[in-house]
């Protein structure tokens, strides 16, 4: 299978494992397979017949034709067996009679970046020694949270690969801070910065298009990489959970094979909800995409009236993770179609205005396959109040994605099936989901893991227990400026 750019058609093609070496298209594009494989009816009765790694693994080898299949096997039993996803890495589980949960945040971190950051590192490692790279490739993250720490859990003590975070001293929550201030591994920084989530951001950006640096470093024999989610081998991945997901709603009988579900995903940068398109485009029987967004709204209009308008203004809400003005896969999506030239005009308006708007004729083939909702705070919480009333405790972000189902179902069929993608855990976002259900306010960011327990009788998950008493290893911070000087510092310059 060859990659091209969402950008040009033609080419210039690369395999897979340069994709995912590379991150972005040279000419600003995202990477895309030049077709979409294929998966039947018996496939996916063998399918359902597999352990989880497995599945991804036959999945995965699909796209990336240029690894072997013992690799991706390999690969998979690390990145999604019992020791990193206890109990198993996708599991269902009910919320009402019709919704049924994707739960993806049984990892390392307890939220789903896990799905895509336990086995990216590995696919970039194979993928340096597939096209003689003898370099390490430095990993730099700006987060404003979970990738982060997806990240640094993922890519810890992996061969040939290095990883930076910088994140915003005041923009993350204490429990996210000392989820990665308390990281362990040998190749791993974190560094705290004044600013916010922008400014960590921009310095990333500067470091990587300043050559100067990357000069420096080449003759240090490091270069750079990123793990955001515009890298195909993070998305790869998550096209596995939903193939998996339909094998377990038949083997569990709470659908009969061919049986049609809608999907709805709580969605910021678009990477989650494509990747359950392209499921659907591979043949698994999907029905409407229900694309969820919090106060942040721009992906709703889009959907409801074909246009994309990011100038607006930025709302801060209790789903900081869906926090976003410009969503980057819908490139992917528009590419598939409408085809790489008018992908490159609709890419170049935004660049240039921050707003595009398509025809009446693409609307309609977009909502063919897909429909949007936005909820603010207040009905976030209502939503996070109804789940756990029907018996799911839900995080915010997996909140918003319930509560477009409730407006759907107020607007058409109420008895089909939904799958709804289960984001986080309820315990990362502990005071907030604690304030929702109790009306009080918890004792401090790190208690409420403790009071939303007591409240609710349920666990905190294994990774998040004691994390107040774990060796605080990366401490201080930095004015942004300084990020350069800590990138050569790190790479040991
Ligand atoms: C990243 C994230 C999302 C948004 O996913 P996208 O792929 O960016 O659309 C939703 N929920 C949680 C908890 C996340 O961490």
């Amino acid at each position: 299978m060859l990659y091209s750019s969402t950008r040009s058609a033609s080419g210039p093609f690369v395999q897979s494992a340069d994709a995912i070496k590379r991150g972005l298209a040279p000419d600003g594009g995202l990477y895309m397979p030049a077709e979409i494989p294929r998966i039947n009816e018996d496939e996916l009765e063998e399918l359902a017949r597999l352990p989880y790694p497995e599945r991804a693994a036959r999945i995965l080898g699909k796209y990336l034709t240029d690894y072997t299949e013992e690799e991706l096997l390999a690969d998979c039993r690390e990145a999604y067996g019992e020791e990193r996803f206890p109990g198993g890495a996708a599991p269902l589980s009910d919320i009402d009679g019709n919704t049924v949960a994707l739960e993806l945040w049984h990892g390392p971190t307890c939220a789903f970046k896990d799905m895509a950051l336990q086995i990216m590192p590995r696919l970039l490692s194979r993928a340096l020694r597939k096209t003689g790279e003898t370099k390490t490739a430095l990993i730099l993250v700006a987060t404003s949270g979970d990738t982060g720490k997806a990240a640094l859990e993922g890519y810890r003590d992996v061969p040939q690969t290095k990883i930076q975070v910088f994140y915003p001293a005041d923009g993350v929550s204490r429990v996210q801070k000392l989820q990665m201030a308390t990281q362990t591994g040998n190749n791993v920084n974190v560094t705290a910065i004044r600013g916010n989530f922008d400014d960590a951001q921009t310095g990333v950006k500067r470091i990587f298009s300043d050559q100067a640096i990357r000069e420096k470093l080449g003759q240090a024999g490091v270069i750079l990489s990123s793990a955001n989610s515009i890298n195909w081998g993070r998305l790869a991945p998550q096209i596995a959970y939903y193939v998996s997901a339909y094998c377990d709603m038949v083997t569990s009988s709470r659908i009969g094979m061919g049986d049609v579900v809608d999907v709805t995903v709580p969605t910021g940068n678009f990477g989650n909800i494509f990747a359950a398109y392209l499921a659907k485009k591979m043949g698994v029987p999907f029905g409407r995409l229900i694309c969820a967004s919090n106060r942040n709204d721009v992906l709703t209009e889009f959907f409801a009236c074909g246009v994309y308008d990011r100038n607006r203004s930025f709302h801060t809400t209790m789903s900081p993770s869906m926090d976003i003005l410009i969503s980057s896969n819908l490139e992917r999506l528009l590419f598939v179609k409408f085809g790489a030239r008018r992908c490159k005009a609709l890419m170049d308006q935004l660049a240039s205005t921050g707003t595009y708007a398509l025809t009446h004729e693409e609307l309609t083939a977009i909502r063919a396959d897909f429909v949007g909702y936005s909820a603010d705070e207040e009905k976030t919480g209502e939503a996070i109040r109804l789940a756990w009333e029907a018996g799911y405790l839900a995080d915010p972000h997996t909140a918003v994605g319930y509560a477009a189902i409730r407006a759907d179902r107020n607007a058409r069929d109420r008895s089909q099936k939904i799958l709804l993608a289960s984001t986080a855990s309820p315990y990362k976002f502990a005071a907030n989901v604690f304030r929702c259900l109790s009306g009080k306010e918890a004792a401090s960011d790190l208690l409420a893991l403790r009071e939303l327990s007591a409240l609710t009788s349920t666990p905190i998950p294994v990774p998040l227990q004691g994390i107040g008493e774990r060796t605080v290893r990366f401490t201080g911070t930095v004015a942004p400026a300084e990020m350069p000087a800590r990138v050569l510092e790190f790479a040991g310059l």
